[in-house]
Order: structure tokens, then sequence, then C-alpha cells
């Protein structure tokens, strides 16, 4: 059987932007631009070049509502051969457990696959729980913080660098990664395959109906957390010209980092 390399994908907006849902805060996904995340965004090149090696077809699959199409649209241009979307109002206001359930119930009605690649961690939420918890929801082998990987036989050799430890690893197929920063180059898009991406309903719509769910397991009911408060952090910048000779400005220099204690003391 051909390989298929399965790649989460999640849409995280620009800005965050909060709406209050009873004693809950949430992000209000309808007000904000939506790009794909960065980390997702490797992930679908390192997929992309194990099919080109290895052969098989590369699907993304994303949980979210149904604007997050672009993102997936967008991964379409970058050689991506079939995108799904799970999106259903019973799906909104998951934490990070109810969105790994209903993405491994996604996987496997997928059926077949060989690796599931995420992104490390997301712009937004930023938990890097999603992927390992999939991982036990599929009981599979995993390693996170990918920086390398290379297909051999039925196993994967991934290479990950953590507090300036190099570590190499051998999984068993299948098996799910996430994919960090250093990673090779991302290939350039080509203006035909936007085209091609937008042009063409490629994007499949699974809702709760098309998995096999718990309703009590999935978006705000199955969520195990609430945000219960938020703060936007906001810090500002102000700058100081000194204007005299070199030496007075040095000395009047070491004498504000002094004063700031940025020297401590
Ligand atoms: C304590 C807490 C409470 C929260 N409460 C709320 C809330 O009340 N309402 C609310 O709207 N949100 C809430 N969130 C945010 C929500 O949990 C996240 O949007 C979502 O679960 C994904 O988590 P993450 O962004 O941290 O993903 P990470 O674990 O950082 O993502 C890692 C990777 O997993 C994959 N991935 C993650 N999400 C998706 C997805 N949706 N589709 C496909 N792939 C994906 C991607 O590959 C991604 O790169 C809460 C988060 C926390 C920590």
């Amino acid at each position: 059987m051909k390989p298929t390399w399965v790649v989460c994908i999640k849409q995280v907006p620009r800005e965050p932007v909060f709406k209050r849902t009873g004693d809950a805060y949430q992000i209000d996904r309808d007000r904000v631009e939506g790009i794909l995340n960065p980390y997702d965004r490797r992930a679908i090149e390192l997929a992309v070049n194990l099919k080109e090696k290895q052969g098989g077809e590369v699907v993304v699959l994303s949980m979210g509502p149904p604007q997050a199409e672009e993102a997936l649209r967008e991964a379409l241009a970058f050689g991506v051969d079939r995108a799904v979307l799970l999106s259903d109002p019973a799906f909104a206001g998951a934490d990070t457990l109810a969105t790994a359930y209903t993405l491994a119930a996604g996987v496997r009605k997928l059926g077949h696959f060989s690796l599931i690649l995420c992104g490390a961690r997301t712009l937004d939420s930023d938990t890097a729980q999603v992927g390992p918890q999939m991982a036990e929801f599929l009981d599979l082998p995993m390693a996170a913080y990918v920086g390398k990987a290379t297909c051999k036989e039925r196993s994967l050799r991934v290479e990950r660098t953590l507090d300036g430890v190099r570590e190499r690893l051998l999984l068993p197929l299948p098996a799910l990664i996430t994919v960090a920063g250093q990673m090779q180059a991302e290939r350039p898009l080509a203006l035909s395959s936007v085209e091609e991406a937008f042009g063409k309903p490629k994007v499949q719509r699974w809702g709760r109906q098309d998995l096999e769910v718990d309703p009590g397991r999935i978006g705000w009911e199955g969520s195990a957390t609430v945000a219960d408060e938020y703060a936007v952090w906001k810090h500002s910048r102000s700058g100081e010209i000194i204007q005299a000779k070199p030496a007075e400005a040095a000395d009047r220099i070491l004498d504000i980092l002094v004063k700031r204690n940025v020297l401590g003391g």
C-alpha cells in the first residue's frame, strides 16, 4: 500500500481578539484575519519531501470554523494532494484535549496512514499538547520537536536538538512527529500552484455526523479546561539619543545601565 502522510494544520489569528461566552473567554475567530501556523508550514514541507522520496500522497487535516479552509487551500499550493476540514458548531470551544480527540477521529476516518506530522506548537495558544495527545489517542510512537526525518523501509529516522544536545531516534511506522524550527529551506511558491489550489474544490468537509465520536468528548462539552481570565500584554519603548563625545557618551550609557540594574548593580 502506498504511504499516506497526514499533516495537521491550524489556522491561527494574526492578532488574538477575545469574546466572552458565559464565564469563559474564547478567541473570536470570526473577527480576526487567519494565517497558516508557521510551524505547520514546516511540517507540510517535510511531508512533501517524504512523498517525493517515498511516493504516496500528502493529506492535510484541520479542525476549525469554515474560514479555516483558506489555510488548507494554502497547503494545497505547497504540493499537498488532499485536504479535509473538520468543521461543525459542535466542535467549537475545544481545548487541547477535545481538539486532539476530534483530530484523532478524523485520522481514523481517513483509514490508512504512515505518518502524522504536526507543528511543534502554535502561534496563538502555544501549548504544544495537541500532537502528543493525538499520539496517545491513536496509540502511536511519537517524537516531538523533530528537525529532520528520513524514511527507511517501515521506520522513520528522526533528528532533533534539545537543550543543545542532538538526538537521533528510530520510530517504527505508523508514528506521529511534531516538527520544530531547524529544517531544510521551504520551497518557493509558484503562482500557477496558487491558482490551481484556489480554483479546485479539493477541500472535503466532515462534521460531527461523519466521525465516530462521543458527543461528551468534543467541543466545549468535552473540554477539561476553560480560560476564565485573559490579559493582553502591552509594552512600550522609548529611545534616548546621547549627544556627547565618545568617552563621555560611554560613561553616561554605563551610568544608565547601572541605574536600571541591567549590569547587576
Ligand atoms: C487552558 C486552556 C483553555 C482554553 N480554553 C479555550 C476556550 O475556552 N476556548 C477556545 O476557543 N480555545 C481555548 N483554548 C485554546 C485551544 O485549546 C486551542 O485552540 C486548541 O486546542 C489547539 O491548541 P494549541 O493551539 O495550543 O495547539 P498546539 O498543541 O500548540 O499545536 C501543535 C500542533 O497541533 C496541530 N493542531 C493544533 N490545533 C489544531 C487544529 N485545530 N486543527 C489541526 N491541527 C491542529 C498543529 O499541527 C499544531 O502545530 C484553550 C487553551 C488552553 C491551554
